[in-house]
Order: structure tokens, then sequence, then C-alpha cells
């Protein structure tokens, strides 16, 4: 069978260089490792997706030259994530949350980088208590206490335990979404994913998306490969949230392609100037910075 990879931008936001940088690091592992490319949409939060965004993830890279073998699209595919649910139901690993986010702020301890660990208190009260399920709830899945062992091809291994990093985590929201962490998972299993290259800002979801896969029954886990970010002069990852330059209004203002892959290319450190540079040469560029792998 073909192996994949996958670049998966949510449309929340017009793409901006980040987003390139990322492509650039698929697009590239996809022409070290021989792999076939999809590009899916993950738009599971239905509040935030918005229809333009969507169509200019298509044309922003068409305008780059980005080809691609395959899409998916999240919003359409429930009756997938239904099917994944319920596994997880048949299994008994679900259990709806009524805790509010106030009570979790105040219920539960936090990690270093300040994200709640969930406790497990609607588990034994589930058990325990009844309480309506017209009330608003989460669903959460429950995560084994153990440590997962995983290896990244750039940063090297890790051991880490997602029980102690987060807890039992959402896979509905409470507005009845499906969430990131589940869709990803149900997503990457079932389109076939084999290797996963994203920003290194992703990299505390792998452990629980590993965790989270071998309830669903996955075999084999795909290969995982975390890049840098890009940083503004303040030392902050680039977002769409904080209004980072959209790749669409450079290129509506006269900057070519050419150009700003060859800016995106310094600013990774990938070249040492921001001279401009072909889609190929980029691609070319993060790959041999990849060769040693
Ligand atoms: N949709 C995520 C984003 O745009 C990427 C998720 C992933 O690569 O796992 O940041």
């Amino acid at each position: 069978m073909d192996q994949k990879v996958r670049f998966a931008p949510s449309p929340t936001g017009y793409l901006h260089e980040g987003h390139l940088l990322s492509a650039l690091y698929v697009w590239a592992a996809a022409q070290k490792w021989h792999l076939k490319i999809h590009l899916r949409i993950e738009d599971h939060d239905q509040s935030r997706a918005r229809p333009e965004y969507i169509q200019s993830i298509y044309q922003d890279l068409e305008r780059f030259g980005f080809q691609w073998d395959s899409t998916s699209i999240q919003s359409e595919r429930h009756p997938i994530y239904k099917a994944a649910l319920n596994k997880l139901e048949e299994q008994h690993l679900v259990y709806p949350c009524f805790c509010s986010r106030k009570q979790l702020e105040a219920e539960n301890p936090k990690s270093e980088t300040g994200e709640i660990i969930y406790q497990g208190k609607c588990h034994t009260r589930f058990n325990t208590q009844s309480k309506s399920i017209d009330e608003p709830h989460n669903l959460r899945v429950i995560i084994p206490d153990k440590v997962i062992h995983w290896h990244d091809e750039l940063l090297g291994d890790f051991d880490e335990n997602p029980k102690l990093q987060c807890g039992d985590f959402p896979i509905i929201d409470r507005d009845n979404q499906w969430t990131y962490q589940f869709a990803v998972c149900v997503d990457d299993m079932d389109e076939g994913i084999t290797h996963i290259v994203r920003g290194e800002d992703i990299r505390s979801s792998t452990a629980r998306q590993i965790a989270l896969m071998q309830l669903l029954g996955q075999k084999e886990r795909p290969i995982y490969l975390h890049h840098p970010l890009i940083v503004d002069p303040n030392g902050k990852k680039l977002s769409k949230r904080e209004k980072a330059h959209s790749l669409r209004q450079d290129l509506e203002s006269g900057i070519s392609t050419e150009e700003l892959l060859g800016k995106v290319c310094f600013e990774a450190r990938l070249q040492p100037n921001r001279q401009p540079i072909p889609l190929n040469e980029a691609i070319s560029m993060v790959c041999n910075n990849l060769i040693s792998i």
C-alpha cells in the first residue's frame, strides 16, 4: 500500500508563513520518503471554520504550485467519527463530563505549560450519581495510565504519560462537536496516514494521539516529525488568531510566491538570505535538511 503524509490546515483564518513552512516540510518529506500527499481540511470546529478560508486553502496552495494526490474535509465525515465513537463506547471508555470551565480550573492541577490535568471527577461521579444528560457536557475518553514511548525524526525520543499530561480528554466538546484530538486520530487511521509531519507546537498532542489510536485498535504507528516554527520578532509563534500576515494579503500586494518562499526559508534558517526561490528548490532545500535522518 502507498505510504502517505498529510497536510492538515484548519480553515479558521487565511494561511500564513507558518503554514507555508509546514507545507514545505510535508512536501519535502514526501520527496525524501516517496510518499503520497493527502490534503485534509480540518474544519471540525464549525464555530470557527469559514467557507472562504476553505476556498483560500486550495487557492493559495495552487498559487504556490503545490500539488497533492487526495483530499478530505472533516465536516463530511460524521459517520466515520460516529463509528469510531461507538468502538470506544463498546469498550466502556467514554463518559460525559459536566464540569464547567470554572470547576475545571478550580478542581484540577495544571501542568508546567498551564494545561489542566483532568483528574477524572465525572468518571467516578457518573458511576455514583445520576445527572441529566440534557445538562451541558462533553464526552471524555478514558486514557490508560501508562508511559508512551515514541520517536520524532528530528527531535529524538520521548517518554510521556498522557494521563499525567492532561488526563482523560474530550472527544466531543460541550457544543457537540468532534474535538481536534479525536477527529485527527480517526482521520489519520482511516486515511492510511503513515507519516505525520507538522509544527513543534503540536508535539505535546502526539502521546495522547498515540494512546487514543491504540484504543481505536491501530496496529501500525505513523512516523512522526515535528519541525521548528517561525517566530515573530518577539519570539512568539505566528498565529492566525493574532492576525499574522496572510499569504493571500502578501500575494495581493504584489509580492511573488518566489519572494515569499525565499523569505520563509530565510526566517526558518534554511537559507542565509531572503533570495527568492522557486517552489521545487525550496522543497529540495528542506529535503536536504532532512537528508541526514
Ligand atoms: N489542523 C492543525 C493546524 O492547522 C494541524 C493538525 C495536525 O497536523 O495534526 O494547526
